[in-house]
């Protein structure tokens, strides 16, 4: 199913993301973790694509397996650091299986390669458009409450983002923030642009201090001083943290659904038992329909 249909319905949904092994090896475990998150009924799951291209099997794997326990994939497919044979390659495997809906993304530039390479990707747009050429896939993108870190400024980064929704992306995923009142300010901006696909909101469970330490180098994110607090305080005692990481991001939700954002990305990580417990936490707000 396509995920476009699942987010035009006006009820609350939930969706989860996993990231594919690097190895082959461990395919029937990262299969099994898939499973365990299928269980829980998400809207639907996603699946990352490995940034220089080097688990794209695993990817188009996992999300099939996903599609086959019932609940609808989301395959992620990044553009910057592959060939555009590699990139069609993938986009014909996933076209083959069945799997309707990629999440287009530029990825991140590699430093180890002399970039651009000759006809290499420069942005997710052209891929969203080779995508859209290529099949009937429901193409979703990235955007960044924040700001994505390399743009001049948040107005030319919500330009941007205005080109990849009018070149096709029918929703949009956020990068994790810690603080709704971003995103909030975010939809208006990018209502302003014009912007009025679905955003899905993404939120990451941080149940980990050193989790924390690498999020906030990674994404340059905003961490509010209620949740530093926390890590303060129980950083080191990891089911302690592992339980207010729940619970901050449990608190988030509600709050967001509260105010009438029907859509949540939960970044579960692999981590079936965070997923189920932030379901759980919300049995009575995200009812599904049962086994
Ligand atoms: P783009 O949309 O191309 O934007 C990148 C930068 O270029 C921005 O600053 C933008 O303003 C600017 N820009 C865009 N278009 C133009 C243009 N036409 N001209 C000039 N400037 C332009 N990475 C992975 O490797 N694998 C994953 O599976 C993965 N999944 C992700 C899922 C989500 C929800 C998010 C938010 C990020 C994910 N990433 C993933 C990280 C992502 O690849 C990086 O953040 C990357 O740096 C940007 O990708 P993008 O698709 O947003 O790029």
């Amino acid at each position: 199913m396509k995920v476009s249909e699942i987010l035009k319905k006006n009820e609350v949904t939930i969706s989860c993301e996993i990231f594919p092994p690097k190895q082959g090896a461990q395919l029937q475990n990262y299969k099994a973790i898939a499973a365990e998150i299928a269980k829980l009924k998400p809207a639907y799951i996603s699946c990352t694509y490995g940034a220089t291209g080097g688990t794209s099997d695993y990817t188009v794997e996992i999300a099939d397996a996903i599609n086959s326990y019932g609940v609808p994939a989301i395959a992620h497919l990044t553009c910057v650091s592959s060939t555009r044979e590699k990139v069609h390659t993938v986009i014909h495997e996933l076209k083959e299986r069945g799997i309707e809906n990629i999440l287009a993304l530029r990825g991140d530039i590699p430093t180890n390669t002399d970039f651009p390479l000759p006809d290499q990707y420069h942005h997710a747009i052209e891929l969203i458009r080779e995508i859209k050429e290529a099949g009937d896939f429901c193409i979703g993108g990235a955007c960044y409450p924040e700001g994505h870190p390399e743009a001049a400024n948040m107005n030319e980064d919500l330009d941007h983002l205005k080109e990849k929704v009018d070149a096709g992306c029918e929703y949009l995923t956020t990068q994790m923030f810690f603080d709704n009142n971003i995103y909030y300010r975010f939809l208006y901006k990018a209502l302003a642009k014009g912007i009025d696909v679905p955003v899905t909101a993404g939120i990451m469970p941080v149940t980990n201090a050193a989790q924390v330490k690498r999020t906030i180098s990674l994404t340059g994110n905003l961490v509010p001083a209620k949740f530093l607090s926390i890590v303060d305080r129980f950083g080191d005692n990891p089911a302690a943290m592992k339980q207010a990481g729940i619970a901050y991001a449990t608190e988030q939700i509600i709050d967001l659904i509260a105010n009438g954002v029907n859509h949540i990305h939960i970044y579960s990580m692999n981590k079936p038992d965070v997923a189920a417990a932030i379901m759980n936490n919300l049995s009575q707000i995200y009812v599904r329909e049962q086994a």
